[in-house]
């Protein structure tokens, strides 16, 4: 078994699939990627994958897919949260290895940095012995202090908030402290070509905000299941026929 914080490189490279096939159990822990992935459905939207499911749909799914979840549990947000919550905690105390993306990776140090907004993140992050984290290259920035920008940049733009509630900061391990294995991988998957296209290039410069799905009139009528790609809305249509 694994824990998983919601990742998109992973998702393109098909890795809880392939995870599957060798017999090793995948849990999602964001919630929204838990919904979708009990539901066996695919994710319709960068920030929010369960934005196509109402409460009801939910409930449903959890009534069917949490094993030994209350029968009475009412279609409410915080009940269902509280459902989610308790499946997962139980996850995050004893499952070994998790799995991660990144928002961002620093060449000068080493640095990786998870930005969510749930603590599932910091639970994968901190607790189980071994941590392994697939990233896109393009989400390499140069120095440290290029975060204080990004860190502006990406609530603002994606949830329109002023700071990210979560967001986790690591280098390496810490003898006595996190896991203790660490391994990064760098996923390349057609990012190099798309650097080597003057005008392509500028895709990598997406840092998975949302902002243009949301004020996007073909997303808005045709969702995001529509792209057929991990990356729906008018970034995905850029930057999927390039990977
Ligand atoms: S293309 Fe721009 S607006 Fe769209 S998700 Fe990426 S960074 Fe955000």
């Amino acid at each position: 078994e694994v824990i998983k914080v919601k990742s998109m490189a992973t998702q393109e490279i098909g890795l809880n699939e392939h995870l599957e096939s060798q017999g090793v159990r995948a849990y999602e822990t964001d919630l929204a990627e838990l919904i979708v992935q009990l539901a066996d459905d695919k994710p319709s939207h960068i920030l929010v994958p369960a934005i196509h499911r109402n409460r009801d749909e939910i409930r449903e799914i959890f009534l069917k897919e949490i094993p030994g979840v209350d029968p009475e549990l009412n279609a409410v947000p915080a009940e269902l949260a509280a459902a989610a919550r308790a499946y997962l905690r139980e996850k995050f105390m004893t499952t070994k290895v998790a799995i991660s993306g990144a928002n961002f990776g620093i060449a000068e140090t080493g640095t990786l940095s998870v930005v969510e907004s749930e603590g599932n993140g910091r639970m994968c992050l901190t607790l189980p012995d071994t941590l392994i984290t697939v990233m896109g290259i393009e989400k390499v920035l140069p120095r440290y202090e290029d975060l204080e920008v990004f860190f502006q940049l990406l609530p603002r733009s994606s949830t329109g908030e002023r700071m990210n509630p979560y967001t986790s900061l690591w280098t390496g391990v810490t003898p006595g402290d996190g896991p203790q294995e660490f391994h990064l991988v760098l996923l390349d998957n057609g990012r190099t070509a798309a650097l080597a296209d003057s005008v392509g290039r500028e895709a990598l410069n997406c840092i998975r905000c949302s902002a243009c799905l949301n004020v996007c009139p073909v997303y808005e009528r045709a969702g995001g299941h529509a792209y057929g790609s991990t990356y729906p809305g008018p970034i995905g249509a850029v930057l999927t026929p390039q990977l």
